[in-house]
């Protein structure tokens, strides 16, 4: 393992750092309390490559691997523009297909993931089975040579922004009676399908949403996949991408926050001539703060470049690492942050304050904190499953 980014990927960082850097976190906020989308943003990366970096060439991606997307994503999240799109639509979305579409879904929808004109969002979570995925309630039957899917969903990220959302559904199969999964494209504006806002407490662009599915007729083609065998592996090849990536995310936005906060606390002067940073009960707090974000970001790395490599099971417990020591930098260099700023940590002008709700999402999707301890505990240290 290396710790130098090759020549190509230093440059995507520098090129990202100043995209983001010209929008801002007050263009995001901006946006965000008008209760618009960051539809220039998006389309600026889009149209200079950086969210198709992980999509196949032949589909007008950059080839790269997850390594490069996350450091998409955490360059627009240290800038101040934390885009929960980018862990849905090109981690998730372009790797399933990828990995697991057939030719005709890949030639049909990678392209526009990559140039940023298309998004497909992501559809597990339902209100009874919460983190218990194998009680998803949301079931395909056959109709003629389509399908019928009925169910519910809810945090749906980005639905209104989407052409399409990945359904994951049940299906019976035919032989054993049992109920295995399955992925659909599914149009957002198909029959049947309709949607309602939830009310965050997150200051973002990104909204959530409520699906209902009833009696939804899809097509044949929208089973992702040829065969219904595709269900269970596609599933699982969304969860390293989107693992690294929320966790790149959420270092960006650690990184955006203690540079705010230093900033702040080596100018500010309240007791003569010494900044309020060279009190240690300042300066400590935020160094501890970038010690936790330095620390994920090498879990990122490893894990990226265990999943670049092709080392699925090794990148899945890496990823989770990542992701909960992440979630834990983030929330606690935010905190960190405000606290540091006093009184204007909690202004909207200082732009701190206006993550809190983000990066406490953070440590609860989209795998919660616990999930990732009882992996841990399965899976590295031996230990029996509780539940
Ligand atoms: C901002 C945001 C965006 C989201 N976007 C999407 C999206 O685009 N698509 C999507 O499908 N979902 C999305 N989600 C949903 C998210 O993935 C879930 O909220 C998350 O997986 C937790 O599920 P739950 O909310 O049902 O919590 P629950 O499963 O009800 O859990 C509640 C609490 O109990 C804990 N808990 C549950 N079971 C155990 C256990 N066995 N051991 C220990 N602790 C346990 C959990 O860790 C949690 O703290 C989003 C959520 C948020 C907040």
């Amino acid at each position: 393992m290396t710790f130098d980014l090759t020549p190509e990927q230093d440059q995507l960082r520098d090129a990202v750092r100043a995209l983001g850097r010209r929008y801002g976190h007050g263009y995001f906020v901006e946006k965000a309390k008008a209760g618009e989308h960051t539809t220039e943003l998006w389309a600026e990366a889009g149209r200079l490559g950086y969210l198709g970096v992980n999509i196949p060439t032949e589909y007008g991606g950059g080839g790269g691997g997850i390594t490069d997307l996350a450091i998409v994503c955490e360059e627009l999240a240290a800038a101040g523009c934390p885009l929960l799109l980018l862990v849905v639509s090109p981690a998730i979305a372009a790797t399933v297909l990828t990995r697991h579409g057939t030719e005709e879904q890949r030639k049909r929808h990678l392209p526009g993931l990559a140039d940023g004109s298309q998004k497909i969002v992501f559809a597990i979570t339902e209100p009874e089975a919460g983190s218990n995925f194998h009680r998803l309630g949301t079931v395909a039957r056959r109709d003629g040579d389509g399908w019928l899917l009925n169910g519910r969903k809810c945090y749906i990220s980005g639905v209104d922004e989407a052409g399409h959302v990945l359904v994951v559904a049940r299906t019976e199969d035919a032989g054993t009676g049992k109920l295995k999964p399955a992925l659909f494209l599914v149009p957002t504006d198909a029959a049947g399908l309709t949607r309602s806002k939830l009310d965050m407490e997150i200051v973002s662009p990104e909204n959530q949403f409520l699906l209902y599915l009833d009696d939804v007729r899809v097509p044949a083609d929208a089973l992702l996949g040829e065969s219904l065998d595709a269900g269970l592996p596609a599933l699982f090849a969304g969860l390293n991408p989107e693992r690294i990536t929320v966790a790149a995310m959420g270092a960006g936005t650690g990184r955006y926050a203690i540079e705010r906060a230093s900033e702040y606390t080596a100018t500010r002067k309240v007791w003569g001539g010494r900044s309020i940073g060279s009190h240690q009960g300042v300066s400590h707090p935020l160094a501890h703060a970038a010690v936790q974000v330095e620390l994920a970001r090498l879990m990122i790395q490893k894990a990226a470049t265990l999943y670049d490599a092709g080392r699925d099971l090794e990148a899945g417990v890496s990823g989770n690492m990542a992701k909960y020591a992440a979630g834990e930098a983030a929330a606690l260099a935010v905190d960190t942050a405000v606290q540091v700023l006093g009184g204007a940590g909690m202004t909207t002008e200082y732009g701190v304050a206006t993550l809190l709700g983000a990066v406490r999402a953070g440590r609860i999707a989209p795998v919660s904190r616990e999930m990732i301890l009882n992996f841990v505990a399965q899976h590295v240290l031996g230990q029996e499953k509780s539940y």
